[in-house]
Order: C-alpha cells, then sequence, then structure tokens
C-alpha cells in the first residue's frame, strides 16, 4: 500500500512509520514541526519507500493517490498544546477535514488518533468507549479535549455521509524512545529530571491516576485496528494504573537516581483519574499490552540518557 501519515515526524507518528515500512508498505509523511523533530525520521533517508513533505494540514494538500491515511498530526503534550491552543483547534478541526477529504478523494482507509482527553476528567472508571466524558468546554484544556471530540464528530459524519473506511482510536497515556524529552509529558519530565539529578516535579499530591502504555504495544495495537471493520472509537493503551508518585517512584527505580521529589500545583482540570477499559480491543483484535511500566521504562532509558546535555 501506499500510504500517508500526518504528524510523521512525531513520536507516535515516527513508530508508526516506522512499522508501516517494516510491513512492506510505501510511506509520505507529512509535518509541519509544531511539536515534532525531523530527527526522528533521520534514520529514514535512504529509505527509498518513504518520502517526506514539510507541510501544515490545515492547508489543504494532495499527496498523490494513497490507499490508507493515518491521521496523526495534533500537538499532543498539555504544555504544548496551551501554547498552541489556536493551532490545535485548527488542526482537530480542519486538518482533520483535509486529511478526511484525501481518503474520500482516494477512496483510501482512515485512521484517527483520537485521545483518552474525550473522556475529560471522567466520573465513571474504568473508561469504556460508551462513556461520553466529562468535558469542561471553556478550561484550557478544552483547546485539545474539544478539538479531539470535534474531530471524532467529523470522521463519523465522513463515515457515514461519504462511506469513508474510518477508524477512531482513542489512546491512553503511550510513551517510549522519541517522546520529546522536554515537550512536559510526566514520563519524559521524570525520566530527564532524574537522570539529570534534579526533583522529580509531582503536580498536586500526586495520587491522581494515569495508565501508562509502552509505544511498541500501542503501535501493534493500531496496525490491527486499522485492518479491521469497526468504525466506532477503541480505547487502547495498558489498563494498569498508577499514581503519579507511583510513576515517579518507578523512575526513580529504573534511572537509579537519587533524586528528591517536589510538589508543585495541580493544574487546571487535570483528570483526577484515567484507566482504560479495553475489552473491547481484546475482543475485536485480539490485543493485550505486554510491557510493563518497569520494562517500558528500561527500554526507554538509552533515548532518554541520550538526551541529557553532554556537561563541560
Ligand atoms: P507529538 O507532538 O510527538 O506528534 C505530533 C506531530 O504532529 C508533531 O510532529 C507535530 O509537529 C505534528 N503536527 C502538529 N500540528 C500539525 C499540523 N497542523 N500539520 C502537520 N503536522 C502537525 O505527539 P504524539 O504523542 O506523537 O501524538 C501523536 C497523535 O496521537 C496526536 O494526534 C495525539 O493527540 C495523539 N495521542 C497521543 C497520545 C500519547 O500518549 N502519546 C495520547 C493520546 C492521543
Ligand atoms: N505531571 C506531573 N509532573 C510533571 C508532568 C506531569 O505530576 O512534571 C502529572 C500531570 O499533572 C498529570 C499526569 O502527570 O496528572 C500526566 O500528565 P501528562 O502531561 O503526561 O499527560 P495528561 O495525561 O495529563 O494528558
Amino acid at each position: 500500500m501506499r500510504v500517508l501519515v500526518t504528524g510523521a515526524a512525531g513520536f507516535l507518528g515516527s513508530h508508526l512509520t516506522d512499522r508501516l515500512l517494516a510491513d512492506g508498505h510505501s510511506v509520505i509523511g507529512v509535518d509541519n514541526f509544531a511539536t515534532g523533530d525531523l530527527d526522528n525520521l533521520a534514520h529514514l533517508r535512504r529509505e527509498p519507500r518513504f518520502t517526506f513533505e514539510e507541510h501544515d494540514i490545515c492547508d489543504p494538500f494532495d499527496p498523490g493517490a494513497v490507499d490508507y491515511v493515518f491521521n496523526f498530526a495534533s500537538p499532543a503534550s498539555p504544555p504544548e498544546y496551551l501554547r498552541l491552543a489556536i493551532e490545535t483547534l485548527r488542526v482537530g478541526s480542519t486538518g482533520t477535514e483535509n486529511s478526511l477529504k484525501i481518503a474520500q478523494m482516494y477512496g483510501a482507509g482512515y485512521l484517527h488518533a483520537s485521545t483518552s482527553e474525550c473522556y475529560g476528567d471522567p466520573l465513571e472508571h474504568p473508561q469504556t468507549e460508551e462513556y461520553w466524558g466529562h468535558v469542561n468546554p471553556v478550561g484550557p484544556r478544552s483547546v485539545y479535549d474539544e478539538a479531539k471530540r470535534f474531530s471524532e464528530s467529523l470522521v463519523m459524519a465522513y463515515h457515514r455521509a461519504r462511506g469513508v473506511n474510518t477508524h477512531l482510536v482513542r489512546i491512553f497515556n503511550t510513551y517510549g524512545p522519541r517522546l520529546h524529552p522536554s515537550d512536559g509529558r510526566v514520563i519524559s519530565n521524570f525520566m530527564m529530571q532524574a537522570l539529570r539529578g534534579e526533583a522529580l516535579t509531582v503536580y498536586g499530591s500526586g495520587s491522581q491516576t494515569r495508565s501508562f502504555c509502552y509505544v511498541s504495544d500501542l503501535i501493534e495495537g493500531i496496525v490491527r485496528l486499522s485492518r479491521c471493520d469497526e468504525h466506532y472509537p477503541v480505547n487502547l493503551g495498558n489498563s494498569t494504573e498508577f499514581t503519579i508518585l507511583e510513576c515517579a517512584q518507578a523512575v526513580l527505580e529504573v534511572t537509579e537516581s537519587k533524586s528528591k521529589i517536589r510538589f508543585e500545583p495541580l493544574p487546571e482540570d487535570d483528570p483526577a483519574r484515567r484507566c482504560p477499559d479495553i475489552a473491547k480491543a481484546r475482543a475485536l483484535l485480539g490485543w493485550e499490552p505486554k510491557v510493563s511500566l518497569k520494562e517500558g521504562l528500561k527500554l526507554s532509558l538509552e533515548f532518554f540518557r541520550n538526551s541529557v546535555p553532554v556537561g563541560p
């Protein structure tokens, strides 16, 4: 297949590109470097089945005939989407529609990277795909949450009204090599702080929970979902739930760091709990995450170590 990946220079987009190439496909990567980095694709410089175009997907574009579109373009880390508030709303609306138009024009399959943030600060736990969510539509995080919810609605409309073969994955916190060391997400912050010997910044009391999925598990689930007939959202993530304090302790253990923990204010509307119910993915895709948090942190160690600047 000839496959378009938007957001290809990002953390997940670059891993997905690697996997698609390994499966024998040709990939056209598109990215505007809003939060991505060409370094994530540097190893593909001499790969004849990979081409790259610097482009903002909010502006219409035509990559030529494609068989599949994976739409991964969007800032994803809270500090980044707060910094890029309008851009995040635009890419989750105009950008998503431009990518859907490409799929429609070429009769291509389509998969959109949605998020657990569609559930907001959830009142149901764990979160099943049937839960409609609890999102503050005007809070600071709404630029991401509502853009992603609008994208889901747009994707379903292109499926229902235009017959596009669409798929929606609701991704829960995923980490691994190429997670940008300074984009402010919890695993990258903690790993970098631990490796530099700085205090780990725990926001709030650290009792809020997240469920962390290693990138290879997520990509396997995404590839399986892209091939199946399900059009409604499917949760993909690791269902083992940790408090943020437990996550900090796991990072200290894996990095063998003596860093202390420093408590800082909790950001506004920070969800108190997050854990996917993955029964649907299990039944539909025969999929199960395999990598535990500590194993995944160990697999990420070299990447973060190489990202620590070497002293004079
Ligand atoms: P990332 O920031 O590393 O990658 C996003 C990529 O999209 C970047 O390379 C960025 O430059 C690019 N991009 C942003 N706006 C663009 C635009 N207008 N035109 C072209 N490219 C643009 O983040 P990520 O973690 O790899 O996330 C990828 C996708 O997965 C996002 O859509 C995100 O919302 C979704 N997601 C990720 C997670 C996670 O835990 N990593 C969780 C839920 C959802
Ligand atoms: N967090 C933290 N310290 C940090 C970065 C994040 O305690 O240095 C917390 C954050 O408040 C949230 C959780 O870790 O409760 C996950 O944050 P992240 O930004 O990775 O993603 P989110 O799940 O909130 O989108």
